[in-house]
């Protein structure tokens, strides 16, 4: 069986250089422990370089939080997916609620996967809905949002794409989704891929899930949840909270 993803945004957290060597140090001496997950850890632009160690223990890699949809050149403030490569980023988020709030658009989403794959690396994609009602809408917004953001993307290029559901209402909130409606929403989102790109890609895509994943509901989201890892906001920064959320994911086996 493939492994288990969990991977970690660290949104703007820590604040210090100092406080995010050591995050990512600790979570370091946890991934040489694993058996069946991989982590990822996404820091903060200026914090990647620190957090990349000479002595990496196979199961601990880098991410990155966003990607510019330029190729390069004169973009004031912008960060290349080339460079984020040359400086051994594997997974690159595209389309996070928070970014899409912040004027990223399927369109643009869609062009930054394109960089990231393009440049060698994953793109995990963020899709979900604002709120859920009984009509079944959130259904609509979800398969529409999911044809648009792949809209560019030549089915060639899915081999090196991770979806991340995470329904928005969820994200940083006190409650996660229950772990049967994150298998049913898992399903729901694979069988949209799949008419996107086809059967075998369908059933190929790793579905992570997100929304205030923490130590304790963990286990369940992954066991009852069914999906292929987790991408964790809040609790990634938070110490040993995060240790035991990868150990409790370990131990499913
Ligand atoms: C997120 O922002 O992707 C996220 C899942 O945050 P939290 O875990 O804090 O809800």
């Amino acid at each position: 069986m493939a492994k288990r993803l969990v991977i970690g945004n660290w949104k703007m957290n820590p604040e210090t250089f100092e406080a995010a060597k050591a995050v990512a140090r600790k979570t370091r001496a946890i991934s040489a422990k694993l058996c069946n997950t991989d982590v990822v850890v996404c820091p903060p632009f200026p914090f990647i370089a620190a957090c990349v160690s000479r002595s990496q223990p196979p199961a601990f890699h880098i991410g990155a939080q966003t990607v510019s949809l330029e190729e390069g050149g004169a973009h004031t403030g912008e960060v290349s997916a080339k460079t984020l490569q040359s400086l051994n980023v594997e997974f690159v988020i595209a389309g996070h609620s928070e970014a899409r709030a912040a004027g990223d658009t399927d369109e643009t989403v869609s062009r930054k996967i394109g960089r990231i794959v393009e440049a060698g690396m994953i793109a995990v994609v963020c899709v979900g809905e604002k709120t859920r009602d009984e009509n079944g809408s959130h259904l609509d917004f979800l398969k529409k949002q999911i044809r648009k953001t792949f809209a560019g993307i030549s089915p060639d290029k899915t081999k090196r794409v991770i979806l991340a559901y995470e329904p928005i209402w969820a994200i940083g909130a006190k409650e996660a989704m229950a772990p049967e409606q994150v298998y049913e929403m898992s399903l729901f989102v694979k069988k949209v891929f799949a008419d996107i790109f086809g059967h075998e890609a369908g059933h190929k895509v790793r579905v992570l899930y997100g929304g205030s994943v923490n130590f304790r509901n963990a286990g369940d989201i992954i066991k009852v949840g069914r999906v292929d890892g987790l991408l964790v906001g809040r609790e990634s920064v938070n110490m040993p909270g995060f240790k035991e959320l990868i150990r409790a994911v370990d131990a499913i086996g």
